[in-house]
């Protein structure tokens, strides 16, 4: 489903239990964010981890980096048109003034439920913030 899909799909009149005015906002977030970075409505942006580069639209939805498949010239195995989503995303990372490191953050799973609705409204209520059970990003684990 393409990111305008899920953008109509979350600004329509079913689906999602949202309420309208949920459903308002994440037709202008998608409005904002689908031109400027490829938005794919994914309701937990990770855009200030990734040198503003939605991992999204990588063809693997890849949140933690790049698979072993990059080409030698930094083109993607999926679509070899394209330039890796995440060689883009560490180069674009290093000229933010702020967030720098946080492309070294581990993300968590996406949370598919959360597709289509408002990652703004889910940063507010916190909901973006929940992991599957037992997720832990330092998790202590033995070597
Ligand atoms: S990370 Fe999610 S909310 Fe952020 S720009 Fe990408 S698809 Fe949109």
């Amino acid at each position: 489903m393409s990111g305008a899909n899920r953008g109509e799909r979350a600004a329509g009149s079913e689906g999602f239990g949202a309420s309208r005015a949920a459903r308002a906002v994440a037709r202008v977030e998608h409005l904002i964010k689908g031109p400027v970075w490829g938005c794919q409505m994914c309701g937990q942006c990770v855009l200030h981890s990734t040198g503003l580069t939605c991992p999204m639209t990588c063809p693997k939805t890849l949140r933690n980096g790049p698979c072993g498949g990059v080409r030698p010239n930094g083109h993607c195995e999926v679509k070899p048109e394209m330039r890796c989503v995440w060689l883009k995303a560490y180069e674009r990372s290093e000229r933010l003034p702020l967030w720098r490191g946080h492309i070294d953050d581990l993300r968590p799973p996406v949370d598919n439920t959360l597709e289509g609705t408002s990652s703004w409204i889910n940063l507010i209520s916190g909901r973006d913030r929940q992991v599957p059970a037992g997720w832990m990003a330092d998790a202590d684990v033995e070597p």
